[in-house]
C-alpha cells in the first residue's frame, strides 16, 4: 500500500486541519457517488483508511515510527471484511454537514427545531367548497411550563456531564482490522447536550417538553380539495433547548357527495327527465352546492345533452369570488310500459306522424318501443 502522506498529498509535517482538509477534499473527489471512473472507489478507501490512521495522533505517531507495521494487527490488512470501515466512513461524513467549521467534532449540540407533524382531517364536501371553521385537537409536544423546558426541578439546573466534562462527545478506541483507532463519539451518557440533570422537574420527568392534546381552531378556506394541506405556523413538536417549534401540517381529505361530482373547479351530476320533458322542455329543482336550484330544460333537449349552470361551481381557492360551473349530463327517461290512455295518445300522435310527417318509420318506432303492431 501506499504512504498515507503520498495518499493524501500532504507533507509529513502537516498539522490536522491540512490533514482533514486534503482528506475532505479527495474524499469528496473519489466519493463513489460521484466519482464513476474506475479505480475511484478503491481510491476513496485508500484515502479513508490514510485518514483514519493519521487523523489521530495516537496512530499517527506510531504510523511515523513504524509504518504499517505499528498500527497493529498481521501487517497485511484483511481486505476481505469492509465493514468495520463502510462505518466508519459514514461517520466522517455525517460530521460533513451544515457547521461549516473545522472544528466539527468538537460541536456541542445547540437548540433544535421540533418536528413538523402531520394531522389527517376529514370534511364535508360542502364545508370543501364554502369553507369551514373547525376545531381539532392535535397532540403535539410541548414546552413544559414547570422548568421552562430545561428538564429540571425549579431551583436546580442542569450541571456539566462528569462522563465528558461537558464536551457532550466521548473518544473511543475501536478496533479494525488495520488497528485500533480512536473515534469521536456522542457522549451516552448527555446525548450529546454536555449537560445532566440530577435533579429532574417532576412535570415533564426531565424531558423539557410534555405531550399534549392541544385544541385549535382551523380555518378552512373555501375551495379546497382532497390533497390540500394547510399549514398552521408553530403548532407542531416543540422546540429543544429554546429551538423554535415545527408546524403543523393538515392534510384534507373531501368526502363524496351523493349526487355531485367535482374535478378542479368545476361540479358535474346528472338529472333524469322524462322523454316528454326533453321534447317538449320544463323548468325543474337540480341539486346544487347551494341547495336546491332552477333549471330550464329547453324545447328538444337531447339525450346526454350537457346544460350548465353558471357559477355554481367550486370557488377558486384563494380567489373565492371566481366560481366554477356545474355541468349536468341530462338522462332521458323513455319509458319501458305505459298505461292505455298512454298507449292511445301515442298511437294517434304515430299515425298522426305517418299520415302528415315525412318520416313514415317513426310509426314503426313507436311499436317497437311499446311493443305494439301499429
Ligand atoms: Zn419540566
Ligand atoms: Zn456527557
Amino acid at each position: 500500500m501506499a504512504d498515507y502522506y503520498e495518499l493524501l498529498g500532504v507533507e509529513r509535517n502537516a498539522d490536522s486541519d491540512s490533514l482533514k482538509q486534503a482528506y475532505r477534499r479527495l474524499a469528496r473527489k473519489y466519493h463513489p457517488d460521484v466519482n464513476k471512473e474506475p479505480g475511484a472507489e478503491e481510491r476513496f478507501k485508500e484515502i479513508g483508511r490514510a485518514y483514519e490512521v493519521l487523523g489521530d495522533p495516537q496512530t499517527r505517531a506510531r504510523y511515523d515510527q513504524f509504518g504499517e507495521a505499528g498500527l497493529g494487527g498481521s501487517g497485511m490488512p484483511d481486505m476481505g471484511d469492509m465493514g468495520g470501515f463502510a462505518d466508519l466512513f459514514e461517520t466522517f461524513f455525517s460530521g460533513f454537514g451544515g457547521s461549516g467549521g473545522t472544528s466539527g467534532r468538537s460541536q456541542r449540540r445547540g437548540p433544535q427545531q421540533g418536528e413538523d407533524l402531520r394531522y389527517d382531517l376529514t370534511i364535508e364536501f360542502n364545508q370543501a367548497v364554502f369553507g369551514h371553521e373547525k376545531e381539532i385537537k392535535v397532540p403535539h409536544l410541548e414546552t413544559c411550563t414547570t422548568c421552562n423546558g430545561n428538564g429540571a426541578k425549579s431551583g436546580s439546573g442542569p450541571t456539566n456531564c462528569t462522563t465528558c466534562g461537558g464536551a457532550g462527545q466521548v473518544r473511543r478506541a475501536t478496533r479494525t482490522p488495520f488497528g485500533s483507532f480512536t473515534q469521536v463519539a456522542e457522549c451516552p451518557n448527555c446525548a450529546g447536550t454536555g449537560q445532566v440533570i440530577s435533579d429532574p422537574c417532576g412535570s415533564c420527568g426531565g424531558q423539557g417538553v410534555n405531550q399534549v392534546r392541544k385544541k385549535l381552531r382551523i380555518n378552512i378556506p373555501p375551495g379546497v380539495d382532497t390533497g390540500t394541506r394547510l399549514r398552521v405556523s408553530a403548532e407542531g413538536n416543540a422546540g429543544v433547548r429554546g429551538g423554535p417549534a415545527g408546524d403543523l401540517y393538515v392534510f384534507l381529505k373531501v368526502k363524496n357527495h351523493s349526487k355531485l361530482r367535482r374535478d378542479g373547479i368545476t361540479i358535474y351530476s346528472e338529472v333524469n327527465v322524462s322523454y316528454l320533458q326533453a321534447i317538449l322542455g320544463d323548468t325543474i329543482q337540480v341539486d346544487t352546492v347551494d341547495g336546491l336550484t332552477t333549471l330550464e330544460i329547453p324545447i328538444g333537449t337531447q339525450p346526454n345533452s350537457v346544460l350548465i349552470l353558471e357559477n355554481k361551481g367550486i370557488p377558486k381557492l384563494g380567489n373565492p369570488v371566481a366560481r366554477g360551473n356545474q355541468r349536468i349530463s341530462v338522462n332521458v327517461e323513455l319509458p319501458t310500459r305505459c298505461s292505455e290512455e298512454e298507449k292511445i295518445l301515442l298511437e294517434k300522435l304515430a299515425t298522426h306522424y305517418s299520415v302528415k310527417g315525412p318520416q313514415h318509420h317513426n310509426s314503426g318506432l313507436f311499436s317497437r318501443l311499446f311493443g305494439q303492431k301499429g
